[in-house]
């Protein structure tokens, strides 16, 4: 359904804006009812959701804390340029996040 329009770089599809318009938005609905339905399970299970920024987790080695475009050489690999700390680029990142979380709810019991 979120296909793109067909046609090339240079020439583009017909209808190529309006198709453009459509996919971000059926995109966008989808993460829309994701979180509308992971907030549902939580709340029913007792559970917490928390959302965090994202930003930057798949780049912050989580071994020294360096920060660099260059430690996510590939979609999979990590490997920090300054410890050479080496994983999963998505676990690892998995992992940032949910060190962020525990943070924000740490930060929020002493308030
Ligand atoms: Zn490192």
């Amino acid at each position: 359904m979120s296909k793109s329009a067909s046609g090339t770089l240079e020439q583009k599809g017909k209808n190529f804006k309006a198709k453009s318009g459509l996919n971000k938005s059926i995109l966008d609905q989808g993460w829309s009812m994701m979180m509308n339905m992971l907030e549902h399970k939580q709340a029913w299970k007792g559970g917490l959701l928390l959302k965090v920024n994202p930003q930057y987790t798949s780049q912050t080695c989580n071994k020294c804390g360096h920060v660099a475009k260059e430690n996510r050489q590939t979609q999979a690999k990590f490997e920090c340029v300054e410890c050479g700390y080496v994983a999963n680029a998505d676990i690892k990142a998995a992992c940032n996040i949910l060190a962020v979380g525990h943070t924000v709810l740490s930060v929020e019991r002493m308030r």
